[in-house]
């Protein structure tokens, strides 16, 4: 296979996954406004353009790795007129539902096939081409996208129409950070009651109290040998990344008029514990700040 793909974004995600689509046969030529980014898509072997304009030429897919909405509009609007008609272009960012629906109505009007793609598995996922895609977009495109996602992922979900995607990202780590601050504050709770972590974890993660943020992210160390809270709570997934994905779903309830009054608690907490400078943290060590002990 050897379709031309521009890679715009090669960052700490965009970085593996663009060199996982090189090593898969994709003619990949990368571009980002980051010189250490450029650097390291070198060391990665992969061809780097000096322009956005250069590295889109001729390309038949274009996949970007950016850090927020405003990113991808920009870098969108400016290549809607780059690239020929029929071309795929790929989202994997993480960003807002209305931006990723402002960007498939932009691309609209040119005849290009648009999908948002964004992630999840973290950059140890997208080193080792085993990320989940939570996919948006029309049956043609995700039928053309498919066989680039699958090169740099292990599953690939399509969520619905454009938008779709990104909906499906925020619900889940609405999720999953309402979870994990359930879990921090039963351990909190046994704590100051006398019982061992590893008997409430004997208990829970064989009961109803079961979910991923006890079994797989255990956010005290010991029950589970592999989660951050073994390794001085290092990412992982950083704390900050926790508070930018709650701060999206907040944005999401507020514009499609949803209640969730759990999400904008674990927002705020997540906000707080940010704001101490915690944010490189995994975000299960905000378990440290619900102790109400200094975190280490
Ligand atoms: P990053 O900051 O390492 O990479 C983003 C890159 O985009 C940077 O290198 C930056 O220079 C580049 N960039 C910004 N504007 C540009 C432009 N106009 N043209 C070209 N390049 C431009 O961020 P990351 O960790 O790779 O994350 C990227 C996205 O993936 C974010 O939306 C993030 O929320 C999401 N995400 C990250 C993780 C993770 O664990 N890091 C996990 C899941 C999803």
């Amino acid at each position: 296979m050897a379709e031309k793909t521009a890679f715009i974004g090669v960052g700490n995600m965009g970085g593996p996954m663009a060199a996982n689509l090189a090593k898969a046969g994709f003619e990949v030529v990368a571009f980002d406004l980051s010189r250490s980014a450029v650097e390291d898509a070198k060391r990665r072997g992969l061809t780097v353009a000096g322009s956005m304009a250069e590295a889109v030429k001729d390309a038949s897919v274009v996949v970007t790795m950016l850090p927020a909405g405003q990113h991808v509009l920009s870098v969108w609007g400016e290549l809607a007129s780059l690239i020929g008609s029929g071309a795929l272009v790929i989202d994997c960012s993480t960003i807002d539902v209305d931006s990723a629906r402002k960007a498939h109505e932009m691309m609209a009007g040119h005849g290009h096939l648009t999908l948002d793609a964004p992630v999840s598995g973290g950059t140890g996922g997208a080193e080792a081409a085993t990320l989940t895609f939570m996919v948006g977009g029309s049956k043609s495109a995700f039928a053309a996208g498919e066989p680039v996602l699958e090169r740099m992922g292990k599953k690939i979900v399509h969520c619905g129409e454009a938008g779709a995607g990104q909906a499906a990202k925020i619900c889940n780590n609405m999720i999953l950070g309402i979870s994990m601050l359930g879990v921090c504050e039963a351990f909190v709770l046994a704590e100051k009651l006398g019982l061992s972590h590893q008997a409430l974890y004997d208990v829970a993660s064989t009961s109803s109290g079961q979910c991923w943020s006890l079994t797989t992210y255990c956010p005290v160390p010991g029950p589970v040998p592999t989660s951050p809270a073994n390794k001085g709570y290092m990412p992982g997934f950083a704390a900050a990344l926790m508070l930018k994905d709650l701060s999206l779903a907040q944005e999401a309830a507020l514009s499609s008029g949803a209640s969730t009054p759990l999400g904008a608690e674990a927002r705020q907490l997540y906000k707080l514990y940010d704001q101490l400078g915690e944010g490189g943290r995994d975000f299960s060590g905000i378990i440290d700040f619900l102790r109400g002990s200094p975190c280490k």
